[in-house]
């Protein structure tokens, strides 16, 4: 019988933190300057120049660590990471290794076999490196230091892990953490968040860990997905053959769907890593994690849950509209600016909108919840329009559609593209009457008992009105007028 297999994945996630300056200098953290433009000499590693630490970075590593139920060391240090290479212009990268300043914490994550706690190992402060780009053309590589020195959190989780679906469940429970908490955006493709996957595979039943490799240059979750299956398959194959995996770091190559060894895995010694003498230790006080924690902001079970409890909302309508810390604003504050309007059961209509039509533009327009821009004003002035009856349902989806793309005001714009409902009932029971004229057949047949073709006559009735007449209000017009 052939042998079955179980893989073993640790995580080690970046997350580029969103303070305004860098971790050691005031240099803007800014995306996208001209190369070299966010420098001083302390992020280009000049003789001379000492580091600062930015308490930001401290704050945002505390809330992230507190909400992934983590200890706090009461003192963390610094350490330096020796290695050569031209993005980092010190030729160390300030990090933690002895004192980290958080250890021991998880998350919860929810698969499709249940709940799961995914234990995290520490969490440590560092800052980022440079950034090379290799000019093919020229045949020179540049460097461009704006990045350098921009903070990050690494968090690193035990073995926990047993296939790809628990590994995006974890991503995402963590970049949702970190929306919630403002410290990071969390975009793989932006490399604001960056996932590096250890990955081993064991005997089924087996608790010794297999020798692991470590993945690099996953840039979205569908690549991580696939590397994890190749590198799952690549370890078996080599097994199987009576050969042995290498620990070593590898490179994945989404185009080509395969991963090329880069190094042999280096160990914590390689990097002669001591004590940064520039950097004295960080004292985090009970007094300042007590601060954090009382600052920290609803996160998002606790945000679904008061949704339910105070909009009496389904369990699954809750999670829905938290699954983005941005649409649960909007939503809010369009149910508080109905509530103003005194519009009855206005949670339950503010949240139709938002998982019926958002949710579905957002897909249709291929954008992420992040997005979108429209004010809750517009989307809460439509409501109240088709509360009043004087648009119809296919109208306001329309304008919706408006508001969503272009955010325009809605009120204006109905009158402007005049798409009010025709409420004169006069004229409206003038069309019926010349539609029922136009087909008298169809009426006889409703009289003998095919009432189905109501359905066609109400058609007729919106075609002469253009579309601007309550469908409900003409079926009931024309029932009475066939009767
Ligand atoms: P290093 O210091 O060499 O980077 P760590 O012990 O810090 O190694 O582990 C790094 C990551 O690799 C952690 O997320 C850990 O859970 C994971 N890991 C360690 N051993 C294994 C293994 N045998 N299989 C899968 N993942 C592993
Ligand atoms: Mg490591
Ligand atoms: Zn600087």
């Amino acid at each position: 019988m052939a042998k079955q297999y179980e893989t073993v994945i640790g995580l080690e996630v970046h997350v580029e933190l969103a303070t305004a300056t860098k971790i050691f200098c005031g240099c803007s953290t800014k995306f996208g300057g001209a190369p070299n433009t966010h420098t001083c000499p302390v992020c280009t590693g000049m003789p001379g120049s000492l580091p600062v630490l930015n308490k930001q970075v401290v704050d945002y590593a505390l809330a992230l660590g507190l909400a992934a139920n983590c200890r706090v060391n009461r003192t963390c240090k610094f350490d330096r990471k020796n290695y050569f290479y031209p993005d980092n212009p010190q030729n160390y990268q300030i990090s933690q290794l002895y004192l980290p300043i958080c250890h021991d914490g998880y998350l919860e994550i929810m698969t499709s076999s249940g709940k799961k706690k995914i234990r995290i190992h520490e969490m440590h402060m560092e800052e980022d490196a440079g950034k090379l780009i290799h000019d093919e053309w020229e045949d020179c590589s540049l460097v461009d230091y704006n990045r350098s020195g921009v903070p990050l959190v690494e968090i690193v989780s035990e073995p926990d892990m047993r296939n790809s679906e628990e590994v995006i469940a974890y991503l995402e429970k963590l970049r949702l953490i970190c929306q919630y908490l403002g410290v990071s955006d969390c975009k793989l493709q932006e490399g604001s968040m960056r996932a590096d996957v250890n990955l081993s595979v064991r005997e089924a039943g087996s608790s010794e860990l297999g020798t692991r490799t470590e993945m690099k240059n996953l840039n979205s979750f569908k690549a991580i997905a696939r590397a994890i299956e190749g590198e799952r398959e690549r370890q078996i194959e080599l097994l199987e053959e009576g050969r042995s995996v290498q620990q070593e770091t590898r490179r994945w190559d989404d185009n080509k769907e395969f991963s090329y060894a880069m190094r042999s895995k280096e160990d914590a010694k390689d990097y002669r890593y001591f004590p940064d003498p520039d950097l004295p230790p960080v004292v985090i006080s009970e007094a300042w994690t007590r601060q954090i924690r009382e600052r920290q902001p609803e996160l998002q079970e606790e945000k679904a849950q008061r949704y339910e409890r105070e909009f009496a909302l389904s369990p699954y309508d809750a999670s829905l509209l938290t699954q983005s810390r941005h649409l649960a604003d909007l939503f809010e504050q369009t149910v508080s600016l109905l509530e103003q309007k005194q519009i009855a059961g206005a949670p339950k209509k503010a949240a139709n909108w938002f998982i019926g039509e958002t949710l579905r533009l957002l897909k249709d327009r291929g954008m992420e919840t992040e997005e979108l821009h429209f004010t809750p004003e517009h989307l809460a002035d439509l409501i109240v329009v088709c509360e009043k009856g004087e648009v119809n349902n296919q109208t306001a989806k329309k304008v919706f559609g408006k508001i969503f793309d272009e955010d325009i005001e809605p009120i204006s714009y109905i009158e402007e593209n005049g798409l009010k409902s025709v409420t004169d009932t006069g004229m409206l029971e003038r069309v019926v009457e010349k539609v029922l004229a136009q087909n008298p057949k169809t009426a006889e047949e409703y009289q003998s008992g095919k009432t189905k073709v109501l359905g066609f006559l109400v058609g007729q009735v919106m075609k002469e009105m253009r579309g601007k007449a309550d469908p409900q209000a003409v079926n009931r017009l024309l029932t009475e007028k066939l009767q």
